[in-house]
């Protein structure tokens, strides 16, 4: 059951067990290779020269893996004042990211114009107060194209009934607007969702260029992020094919080019096609039992540790790591689940794994993107430590375990 890791060899020979027994449980594990395989896969996915990769920093914001990902080339896509500081210091430069903003206050707005971070807005309103903020400045706009797609409903960001954009029935406000407020539009981006393979993902390009031919002036145009990773490695499920979407993206392009007649940059905004696969995360089984049909196996990995399974239903490949002395032939259809005090606290449900026992180290692969950083304190419990497994095969911890002190140091006024 260890066969996908040792494909990549992912822990470059550490046991697991042994990862565990020295930083704690449950603990990320993160594979420097892989993520530095990925960011180069983006970075080179197109051969126009003015394609530019910006990392989804909400996908994973440790700054160690945002600093590794900088020196990949990547730049930064952020959502939040937050991620603007995280990125900044792993080292980004102001005009090196995108603030790609939902709802957010003045405030944060204000944030973004003093420290020369472009900010995308995606509504009128908003559009509206950066004027406000940002006289004879630049912004760019996030159109809802109508193309939208994702692994669930939850993720779906384009498309009709969504939060995300501006309708392109818009586009006429949208100029009036900039123009009374004396802004420019120096880019138009849109965002279909997460987890789709190559087909949406370029009818959301062909949507978005469309849009693109109504401005006349624009120094970008963002296609968004989106791109699946298989997280049914273990079923045999094929990556996503590179060099057909770069092939197809790339006549899109340079098409483009030679139409508009002013040398534009194209954006793409992946976060789990950099992040998910060079992430592991390690828990510990600690009980295992039926109830009547069913067979649980009782772990550390409750969902403030690991959200995915639980918010969107994902499927996530389970690894059992054990000694070789050890290893049981007998599989059971088993569904394991976490310690919070929920019962849509689970990880994986009804798999068929050899029997677990107390103590067992299982590993939740793909877990890189969406992981730590959707993690919590629910239940008052630490969030985990974070180790890279660095080209050099040595392991450097990169983010300690919550501690009670920490976590206690908000609650004033006791
Ligand atoms: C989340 C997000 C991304 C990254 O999505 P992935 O599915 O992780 O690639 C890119 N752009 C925007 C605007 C996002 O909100």
């Amino acid at each position: 059951m260890t066969e996908v890791t040792d494909r990549t060899n992912f822990f470059e020979g550490h046991d697991p067990r042994e990862l565990v027994a020295k930083y704690g449980s449950p603990l990320y594990v993160y594979s420097e290779k892989t993520l530095r395989l990925r960011c180069r896969e983006m970075v080179s996915l197109s051969s126009c020269p003015n394609v530019i990769v910006n990392y989804a920093v909400k996908a994973n914001t440790n700054l160690t893996l945002l600093k590794i990902a900088r020196e990949c080339g990547c730049r930064a896509d952020i959502s939040s004042m937050g991620e603007a500081v995280a990125a900044m210091e792993a080292g980004f430069r102001p005009d090196e990211m995108l603030f790609m903003v939902n709802n957010v206050s003045a405030d944060e707005l204000s944030f973004a114009v003093e420290k020369g971070i472009t900010v995308c807005v995606d509504s009128l309103t908003q559009l509206a107060t950066l004027g406000r903020l940002n006289p004879g400045g630049k912004v760019a706009v996030r159109f809802n194209s109508g193309v939208g797609g994702g692994h669930h409903e939850n993720v779906v960001t384009g498309g009709d009934g969504t939060k995300f954009g501006i309708m392109p029935d818009k586009i006429a406000m949208v100029k009036l607007l900039a123009k009374q407020n004396n802004l420019k539009i120096a880019g138009i981006t849109h965002h279909i969702g997460s987890q789709n393979w190559g087909d949406l993902y370029l009818a959301g390009v062909d949507a978005i260029l469309k849009i693109a031919r109504e401005f006349s002036d624009l120094e970008f145009i963002d296609f968004g992020g989106g791109f699946a990773i298989p997280y049914n490695k273990q079923n045999g499920e094929k990556p996503l094919d590179l060099r057909a979407l770069s092939s197809a993206l790339d006549s899109k392009l340079f098409d483009f080019n030679k139409e508009y007649g002013k040398s534009v940059n194209f954006i793409i905004e992946p976060g789990r096609y950099i992040a998910a696969e060079c992430g592991v995360l390690l828990g510990t089984v600690h009980s295992v039992k039926s109830n009547n049909t069913k067979n649980f196996a009782g772990t550390d990995l409750g969902f403030s540790v690991f959200k995915r399974p639980t918010v969107y239903d994902a499927h996530h490949d389970i690894e059992i790591y054990r000694g070789q002395s050890a290893a049981s032939t007998k599989t059971k259809n088993v569904n394991i689940v976490g310690n919070q005090c929920e019962s849509g606290d689970y990880i994986a449900k009804e798999r068929e794994l050899p029997e677990l026992f107390d103590g067992d180290i299982i590993g939740v692969l793909d877990a890189g993107a969406y992981g730590y950083s959707m993690s919590c304190q629910y239940n008052f419990r630490p969030r985990p430590a974070e180790v890279l497994i660095q080209l050099d095969k040595s392991v450097k911890l990169i983010r300690r375990r919550d501690n009670f002190t920490d976590m206690l140091a908000n609650m004033v006024g006791l």
